[in-house]
């Protein structure tokens, strides 16, 4: 259950919330979220909003923020943060260097004759190899890479931001919350909601507050007449479902032959991964995958995965 703060804290004390900020990835969530505070629908009004930049959104993300960021239309400023951009750190790690390692899709093949350890567990239950073993058919495995990326690239430079802007770069935290972060998760990825685990800041979820869905989102901005915001996330993010892909494939052709060239450039050679990689959980290079609405059934939405609510929204 999430309820919203006061301005004031126990007992009409007035609050030590010296900042509110809100998260903006310029998707449906967080831009409703920001002009649901413009409009006053929620409050207290946030001090600002950050964008961590990527370096790898789709064009139309890059237009939506500089519309949001135009005169009269949000009442308080947004700050734009960067680790650099994701894409080159992408193709640089095709190429053998360092990476952020996105979700992508790892896939190993083991030859039938191959000889593969039999492992046992030990007396202090570690797992050892006792024997090795020769395969008898060919096996495929398919595995998602470990997601590092939202946390080097969104986590970390919003929450230095923040820390900046409430006075406490270099400074030991407060043990009570100072920092009212505002996060746009609606009500139908609530599971994505998590409380912080820092006891200078707070999480506030105000979407699951007013209990807006994002198809509430999406009809209160029509309502106002706002445009449409694009799904933020970036270009070539494995969490995509084929109706994403194939929405990019038919009407974003610069993003398509961008998201298939780093896609291609991934394949081999990626520090510390065994096997192909891929962008698309079918584990096919990406121009040559089933975009079909066949493929579509019984797809999971990854986002999901996405517990920290940074992405997608
Ligand atoms: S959108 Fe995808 S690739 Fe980009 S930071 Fe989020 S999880 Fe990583």
């Amino acid at each position: 259950m999430f309820h919203a703060p006061n301005a004031t804290g126990e007992g009409g004390e007035p609050s030590p919330i010296r900042l509110r900020a809100l998260s903006l990835g310029a998707g449906v969530q967080s831009t409703t979220l920001a002009l649901l505070a413009a409009h006053g629908e929620i409050g207290p009004m946030p001090d600002c909003a950050i964008f961590a930049n990527t370096g790898w959104e789709p064009k139309a993300v890059y237009e939506h923020l500089a519309w949001l960021m135009s005169p009269n239309v949000l009442p308080f400023p947004v700050h734009i943060v960067s680790a650099g951009s994701i894409r080159d750190q992408l193709v640089q790690a095709g190429e053998g260097n360092r990476w952020a390692s996105i979700p992508a899709f790892a896939k190993t093949v083991t030859p039938a004759g191959a000889e593969v350890p039999v492992l046992d567990m030990d007396d202090v239950g570690e797992l050892v190899e006792v024997a090795t073993r020769r395969t008898t058919t060919e096996t495929v495995s398919i595995g998602m890479i470990r997601r590092q990326c939202t946390t080097d690239f969104k986590i970390v430079p919003i929450r230095r931001k923040i820390r900046e802007l409430a006075g406490l770069t270099r400074k030991r935290s407060p043990s009570f919350p100072v920092v009212e972060s505002w996060i746009g998760i609606s009500t139908d990825e609530v599971v994505r909601a998590k409380p912080s685990f820092e006891p200078w800041q707070i999480k506030r979820f105000p979407l699951i507050e007013k209990r807006f869905s994002r198809r509430d989102c999406l009809a209160w901005l029509r309502r106002l007449g706002y445009p449409e915001p694009p799904k933020s996330a970036c270009i070539g993010c494995p969490f995509h479902d084929s109706a994403r892909w194939r929405n990019m494939r038919d009407y974003d052709a610069e993003a398509w032959a961008d998201a298939v060239e780093v896609d291609r450039a991934l394949r081999h050679g990626l520090r510390g991964i065994r096997g192909e990689v891929f962008l698309h959980r079918s584990c096919v290079p990406l121009d040559e995958a089933d975009l079909s609405t066949a493929a579509d059934r019984g797809q999971l939405d990854l986002f999901g995965n996405e517990c920290e609510g940074m992405c997608g929204v």
